[in-house]
């Protein structure tokens, strides 16, 4: 049988302290003990199911957590305080000085200067490849690769990864793939297609409310307990913890991804073919001729459509700049970075989200600088807000 992400987060019994329906929030740093042999024992990782320190684990980060590993299918998960942190954890706790990774030419802004910019510092090597392009990444492999880093559904190009085949490529070499499906929760649950670790941004569609910024890793309870340990965890010791009440309005904003995730794929869908019937060049990979349709398509879980964000290409940054100020001004949404929020937002990721990206690299992976990268909300009446964009359309003179 298919996994079905959002029963196995509706299966979950978890209980407050009162027999509340919502687990309770664990407002506190610190725990007691009753005899000072637990605190010893838990210290040193051989007394199961006690609490020490908020840093290390906390119970209301726990719930959240094991929601996020019965949705990805992992035995378990951690949750820390950015997607950000989720990433630069992951990556620190599997490299060391000298090392070499293989990545996605297209990531997330931030990912790539931390790979680009900041990794150099600790003499750790990564080169950026077309991840569609199977060839190109196997070549790039070599004796000191620690891992290959790529995104579901990449940004801004929303090209997608083959996972089953980066994975064998990845296993062929005796290292992990991890991915970043921040874009495609519910729709792919990459842990059963062959990937090892699975990073999130809990910021975009998994709290869709854009009122806090929040990350997971999700992964085997092996490499979890690494991150974990006291003495040598990346997690433990950079210290990028989840505040627990935060933990505790993420995971009740959790039970609805479901029900969002298939809205917005469904006001996305027919955005873009609106946008295409325009002949304004529109990325979305649930057109059957896009070039990453198959692929998505043989991975998804079903039910949830193919995703809430779509890109168009105005060709020039500053139609793309007219055309955005005019649809605020029309309603149709924000011009603001981030997504998987309940309105649409858009934003011109040259200018913005890939600003991080040399102008070469934006050139080499087809990011041209008129592209205007759509999350589109939950919009009761999306004929509507087609509608209002069509008359944007029509005063920026772009049909
Ligand atoms: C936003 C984002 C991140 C970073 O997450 P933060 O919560 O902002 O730290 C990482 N990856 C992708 C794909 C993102 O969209």
């Amino acid at each position: 049988m298919k996994h079905d992400p959002a029963k196995k987060i509706f299966d979950l019994l978890q209980f407050g302290e009162f027999g509340d329906v919502n687990p309770s929030i664990t407002d506190s740093a610190t725990y007691t003990f009753m005899q000072a042999k637990t605190m010893t024992e838990t210290f040193e990782g051989t007394a199961e199911g006690c609490f020490l320190y908020s840093r290390h684990w906390n119970p209301s980060n726990k719930y959240l957590a094991e929601a996020l590993a019965a949705m990805e299918a992992t035995e378990s998960c951690w949750v820390t305080a950015s997607g950000m942190a989720a990433i630069t954890t992951t990556i620190l706790q599997l490299c060391k000085t000298g090392d070499h990774i293989v990545s996605s030419m297209t990531t997330y802004g931030g990912t790539f200067a931390f790979l680009k910019n900041y990794l150099p510092k600790f003499n750790i090597e990564v080169s950026f490849v077309d991840i569609t392009d199977l060839d190109a990444v196997e070549k790039a492999l070599r004796p000191n690769t620690r891992l290959i880093y790529t995104e579901t559904m990449t940004n801004p190009l929303l090209q997608i990864s083959d996972i089953p085949a980066l994975s064998e490529i990845a296993h062929k070499a005796g290292i992990p793939l991890v991915v970043d499906n921040t874009f495609t929760p519910m729709i792919v649950t990459p842990a059963l297609l062959g990937a090892d670790i699975v990073v999130y941004s809990l910021t975009k569609f998994i709290n869709g409310k854009n009122d806090c910024v929040a990350g997971a890793i999700c992964a085997t309870a092996d490499f979890i307990n690494a991150l974990a340990n006291v003495n040598d965890g990346t997690a433990m010791l950079l210290g990028p913890t989840l505040d627990p009440l935060r933990s505790s309005s993420i995971l009740k904003n959790l039970h609805t991804l479901h029900i969002r995730m298939q809205k917005h794929s469904q006001n996305a869908a027919y955005l873009a073919s609106k946008f295409k019937e325009t002949g304004i060049r529109t990325i979305y990979p649930g057109f059957e001729d896009d070039k990453g349709h198959a692929v998505l398509k043989k991975m998804l879980n079903p039910d949830f459509g193919f995703g809430g964000m779509i890109a168009i290409d105005l060709i020039t940054s500053d139609k793309a700049a007219e055309f955005m100020e005019k649809m605020e001004m029309a309603g149709v949404g924000y011009l603001a970075v981030s997504l998987g929020y309940f309105k649409t937002l858009f934003s011109n990721s040259g200018k913005s989200t890939s600003s991080e990206v040399p102008i070469e690299f934006q050139k080499k992976m087809g990011l041209s600088e008129g592209l205007v990268r759509f999350s589109v909300g939950l919009d009761h009446n999306i004929e509507d807000t087609w509608q209002r964009i069509e008359n944007c359309l029509r005063d920026c003179q772009l049909i």
